[in-house]
């Protein structure tokens, strides 16, 4: 199939072989138009009927909507062609043809639900919208790394498979490993901070994380997308330079090479490049800042962690990312270092998204006893996470990192309603399949 030709690159006065999908015949009595659709476009095909043979038309211009063909012919130009150009047919090879009954309709005219859309993923991504918000997925994909990489980052795979879980058990989704039970990692923290303390210092992950969360919100997944760092020798505040780094590094690149993509979805003007220095918010300025906003039923008092409400409210308010330091310690889990001179207070940070929270982070506690305590403190055995915490007595540096939503950063930047559209195969609470 070395010789075939997308839609898009065809040239005048040459004869070309395209293949892929029938988008569309259009049948005017004396002339039919085959609309070929393929990953760059489309391109028209014209069937003269009188002046053709039969099999060729009845092969061009009888084939189902979503059939794959493969048409060879000269190309000419025609201005009152979609594309200015059309191809006139000397072969046309249905190769694979499709059931006239589609479960939706993929040149987008009918709306379909968006389970109806799941359920047939592969019809839904011949959709330009569809399509578009995964190659800019891929895009911010490609962006990150590079952005990490810019930053002496080493890319990194940890298990998914563990024996624990990060913190503590109630979110883990249990399995059977040769008759134990063990558990799908719900984050990569423990492997990347063990990684930290090694030679390479400064580790990135861009992999699954699995939650076990019963709740059902157009923001969560049960199966996620998480973009990890760690970095030793790090404070909070230089592991949020880096997550500033990399945001911004995404939000470049999309505008940058994705504007055929955000024109199909209507946003070709509407994307910001975020100027790379969002404020820092203090969690107490946070939360004086949202109850004087006056939209909460109820005053947030230190301790209280930010409801979707209270997020949304002072996401209004900021009206661009911005983080929230130095949260409670009591809110923060037992890795995240507190501030030495205050014990309540954390140097955890998060940060948001005017919509939603889009990363957590912080400096790690690096010393062993303490890091012990924290364990206790959270009601976890330390035993059981001797493999994480025995490395923490052989010189573990002051460490600092992040972990930033794959799916929210697209979500976000795209201003999808619905976290499973920027996922291919979503999981949550009600599907498991595809
Ligand atoms: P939230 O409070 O919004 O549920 P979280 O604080 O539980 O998130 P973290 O454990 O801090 O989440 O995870 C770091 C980041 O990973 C989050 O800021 C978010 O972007 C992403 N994330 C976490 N859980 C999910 C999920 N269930 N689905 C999609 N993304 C998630
Ligand atoms: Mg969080």
């Amino acid at each position: 199939m070395s010789d075939r030709t997308y839609a898009a690159e065809v040239t005048v006065g040459e004869t070309a072989t395209v293949a892929g999908w029938v988008h569309e015949v259009r049948d005017l009595g004396g002339i039919a138009f085959l609309i070929l659709r393929d990953r760059t476009g489309q391109l028209q095909v014209k069937f003269e009927k009188d002046e053709m043979d039969d099999d060729l038309v009845e092969a061009g211009t009888g084939a189902s909507r979503e059939s794959v063909v493969r048409v060879t012919g000269l190309v000419e130009e025609e201005p009152r062609a979609p594309t200015g150009v059309e191809v006139v047919p000397e072969t046309v090879e249905v190769i694979a043809e499709a059931d006239p009954e589609l479960p939706l309709d993929p040149s987008g005219k009918v709306d379909a639900e968006i389970d109806t859309r799941l359920n047939n993923r592969t019809l839904d991504l011949r959709r330009d919208e569809a399509k578009a918000i995964f190659e800019i997925r891929a895009e911010v994909l490609r962006a990150v790394r590079e952005a990490f990489r810019e930053t002496d980052c080493t890319e990194i795979t940890t298990p998914k498979i563990v024996a624990t879980g990060t913190e503590g058990g109630t979110e883990l989704f249990p399995i059977t490993y040769f008759g134990e039970e063990a558990f799908m990692n719900q984050s990569p923290q423990l492997f990347k901070q063990l990684i930290a303390g090694s030679g390479l210092e400064r580790v990135f992950e861009i992999g699954p994380i699995f939650r076990a969360e019963e709740h059902n919100t157009p923001r969560h997944l049960n199966e996620a997308t998480s973009i990890d760092f760690e970095g030793a020798f790090c404070d909070a505040h230089d592991a949020m330079d880096v997550a500033e780094a990399v945001v911004s590094a995404a939000y470049e690149a999309v505008v940058e090479n994705c504007t055929d993509q955000l024109e199909t979805l209507g946003l070709d003007e509407e994307i910001a490049v975020p100027d790379g220095d969002f404020p820092r918010l203090t969690y107490e300025e946070a939360i004086e800042r949202v109850n004087a906003t006056g939209q909460l039923d109820e005053q947030l008092v230190w301790g209280d962690d930010l409801s979707t409400e209270a997020e949304r409210a002072l996401g209004e308010d900021v009206g661009e990312f911005y983080f929230i330091t130095d949260w409670p310690s009591e809110i923060k889990p037992f890795y995240i270092k507190d501030h030495d001179d205050e014990p309540d207070v954390s140097t955890g940070f998060d940060l948001m998204h005017p919509r939603m929270e889009l990363v957590s982070g912080g400096q790690r506690e690096h010393r062993y006893d303490p890091l012990i305590e924290g364990f206790e403190q959270q009601g976890l055995d330390p035993e059981q996470f001797a493999y994480y915490t025995e490395m923490f007595r052989y010189g573990m540096p002051p460490h600092a990192g992040f972990g930033l939503g794959g799916e929210r950063l697209v979500m976000t930047m795209l201003g999808l309603e619905n976290i499973r559209e920027a996922v291919l195969f979503p999981r949550d609470r009600q599907r498991l399949s595809p």
